[in-house]
């Protein structure tokens, strides 16, 4: 197994299944994420037939990176996994810290009319270690600092629920990347079973929900998803998350003439009544095979005023490396044919992660 794919617990449980304390298993952690350890050797508190057995059973295998374009905003960064595909993360320079948006799958089955990365169906689901690698690369090799992880890059988290639950469990845990709970936000395009299993875990991580239409009729077009679970028990299911005062955030693309009219904009006021959400409108970044159009500037703010005007939480949000192809819905999966004899490298996380 890949060490950076492996959970506190799961590590834990690995100590006990061979009848060793499982306190050791923390001390791993650290080392890894502390002290970014590339072998089990450099840990001093462990006797070496238990590092002879660390070194036996996990890999240290990181992802490589193989492009990388940068904007005054954004930087996005195309990773390579062992079996030849690759896929994309950015890095969005916000004021208060940097995001990353990873990928969790090669490829997508979710198959939104308006998004790129679903054009090529899911090929693999990430493992967890190549989820974490995405972010380990770019905050500890690369030594940008990170305060913030969206899940909303290539693929449908929801759909690789345990590893994307494994990669949670390791950046926020106190020995590992110790990131906050609250920074860490998943998008879901709405698979109800798994956004109610979401909402019972013991620490809630953010939540956001791309509804993009107020109506089945409309949503049914756009997100084929819709059709296997409609707009009324996406609603259930988001509020079941919002128990406990936590606040769901719903993200809406603005697309002219299909879903930016002000009847639309009553309609999603209607269904979000009572809920403790957030209202994120977001400007359609153009991809190239589909056909839709992006609301005028002028739509937008008046979308925006009716949703205000009828008592929600609203944002527009703001533009992230369009001029990368690096915004949302624009990131796409890359083969790139490895010759037989060329052997993966494994990258070696070096020096201090700094936060
Ligand atoms: N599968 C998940 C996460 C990946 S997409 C989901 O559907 O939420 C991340 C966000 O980008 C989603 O809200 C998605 O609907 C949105 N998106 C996709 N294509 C887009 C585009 N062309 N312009 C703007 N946002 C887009």
């Amino acid at each position: 197994m890949n060490i950076y794919g492996c959970t506190l617990k799961k590590l834990q449980d690995y100590f006990i299944s061979f009848n060793e304390n499982p306190a050791k298993a923390k001390i791993v952690f650290n080392e890894v994420y502390k002290n970014n350890i590339s072998s089990f050797y450099d840990i001093k508190k462990l006797s070496l037939p238990v590092l002879n057995k660390l070194n036996e059973d996990f890999s240290f295998e990181g992802l490589k990176l193989i492009d990388k374009k940068e904007s005054e905003s954004t930087v996005k960064f195309l990773f390579q996994l062992l079996d030849g595909y690759s896929v994309e993360t950015v890095v969005m320079k916000h004021d208060y810290g940097n995001g990353v948006c990873v990928s969790t799958q090669v490829g997508c089955n979710m198959d939104c009319a308006f998004c790129e990365s679903g054009k090529l169906k899911k090929i693999r689901n990430l493992e967890a270690y190549e989820i974490t690698g995405q972010l380990l690369y770019i905050k500890t090799i690369l030594k940008i600092p990170v305060s913030h992880v969206v899940l909303m890059g290539i693929g449908e988290p929801f759909d690789n629920y345990e590893n994307t639950m494994d990669f949670i469990d390791i950046i926020t845990d106190q020995a590992g990347l110790a990131l906050p709970h609250r920074h860490i936000t998943i998008s879901t395009s709405g698979i109800v079973p798994k956004i109610r299993e979401y909402a019972k875990r013991k620490i809630l991580n953010g939540l956001a929900i791309s509804l993009h239409a107020p109506t089945d009729e409309i949503r049914n077009e756009l997100m084929p998803i819709n059709r296997a679970y409609p707009i009324k028990e996406l609603i259930e299911a988001a509020k079941e998350y919002t128990y406990g005062n936590k606040k769901i955030t719903f993200a809406y693309i603005m697309l002219k003439g299909i879903n930016d009219s002000d009847e639309c904009a009553y309609k999603l006021a209607e269904i979000l009544k009572g809920i403790n959400c957030y209202v994120n409108i977001i400007p359609y970044n153009k991809t190239p095979s589909a056909n839709f159009e992006p609301s005028d500037k002028e739509r937008i703010s008046e979308f925006f005023d009716i949703l205000k005007k009828e008592g929600l939480n609203v944002t527009v949000r703001r533009e992230f490396g369009s001029d990368l192809n690096a915004a949302c819905g624009q990131l796409a999966v890359k083969y790139i044919k490895k010759k037989k004899t060329t052997e993966f490298t494994p990258v070696i996380y070096t020096g201090k992660l700094g936060m």
